[in-house]
């Protein structure tokens, strides 16, 4: 593609960060950018740093070359704690669309444990979150009708593949086409297969980038962006795919099961955690049926495995 313009600035996605380099994808065409000095400081913040996800506006130098002018609101942002004395926030990623959580039927068995674990981690940064069940050919898929039918009635789709045999790939590369998606799921769920499926030699890249950075303390400094060729990317490092609940406080938990939210407003305490408390309506719908007792299950669990203090978690380890 000619450089028709130089004078005009171009929108693109950051997709890397180095200390120096910032490479942004405008048009399917990767181009190495450095930022216009002003740029730090323009939108009030004196901390504010580019990340990968922002969309930004560059103006090219050459084929290869450009300088990044400006950048473009944040419609959403994937975080975590910092490990530290005080609270403190480290951003990963900016402009998320979905979380895709992959799980498996078999080797590793499911758990909805895990999941949940998951589900609270999007619910938590504010994103949407799909459930994909990989390695369905272990399975009878009728095992997981139950989840099949409360999950995506809360607003979480769930579909099923198996990677081996290239079942449902059609499926996710719809899910994810034209969208920034990250990817989580445990190790030996599938994931390297399912890319590999997805498009052929991106699980590579990607892996080769993994190994590196693993052995870096900062996973998380080098998140990455992956286009898609059919359009979309793909957020898949270590960094990211440990990301733990050691940031979620007790308290807040029952914010993160959103199906808790409606049924709450009728506990008899306004604070009730759905735990032990008397007139807790959580706990009724749970035994009427109306909520999942599996998850709510979870969500005890969960709650008594975030002791007090969030740090506890880190400590745990
Ligand atoms: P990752 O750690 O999540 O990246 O998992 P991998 O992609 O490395 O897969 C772990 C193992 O599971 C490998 O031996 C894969 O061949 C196998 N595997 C992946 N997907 C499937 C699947 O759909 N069905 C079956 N039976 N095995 C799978
Ligand atoms: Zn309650």
């Amino acid at each position: 593609m000619p450089v028709t313009s130089r004078e005009a600035p171009q929108t693109g996605k950051l997709i890397k960060a180095t200390r120096n380099v910032f490479l942004v994808d405008i048009n399917h065409r990767i181009v190495s950018c450095s930022i216009r000095g002003k740029l730090a400081g323009a939108s009030g913040d004196k901390n504010f740093s580019l990340k990968v996800g922002d969309d930004v506006k560059a103006r090219l130098i050459s084929e290869e070359e450009g300088v990044i002018e400006e950048v473009l609101p944040r419609r959403s942002q994937l975080s975590r704690a910092v490990e530290g004395k005080a609270y403190r926030e480290h951003l990963i990623a900016t402009n998320i669309d979905q979380i895709l959580i992959i799980m498996s039927a078999r080797r590793p068995a499911f758990k909805s444990g895990l999941l949940d674990r998951y589900l609270v981690i999007a619910q938590k940064n504010r994103l949407n979150a799909v459930i994909c069940i990989n390695k369905i050919d272990l399975a009878d898929p009728e095992e997981f009708e139950e989840y099949a039918s409360w999950y995506p009635r809360l607003g979480y789709p769930l579909f099923f593949t198996s990677a081996l045999r290239r079942e449902g790939i059609d499926k996710i590369k719809s899910i994810l086409q034209n969208k920034v998606s990250v990817l989580v799921g445990h190790s030996g769920v599938g994931k390297s297969l399912l890319l590999q499926r997805i498009e052929p030699g991106l699980d590579l890249k990607i892996s080769s980038i993994s190994d590196k950075t693993r052995k870096g303390r900062h996973t998380t400094t080098h998140v990455q962006l992956f286009p898609l060729s059919f359009g979309g990317y793909i957020i898949d490092t270590p960094g990211v795919r440990e990301l733990g609940l050691w940031d979620i406080y007790r308290d807040e938990l029952k914010d993160y099961f959103v199906e808790f939210q409606t049924f709450g407003e009728d506990c008899q305490f306004n604070n009730c955690r759905h735990i032990k408390e008397p007139g807790c309506a959580v706990k009724a719908a749970v035994g009427e049926g109306k909520i999942f007792a599996e998850r709510y299950q979870n969500y005890k669990n969960i709650f008594n495995d975030l002791r007090a203090a969030s740090y506890e978690m880190i400590r745990r380890r």
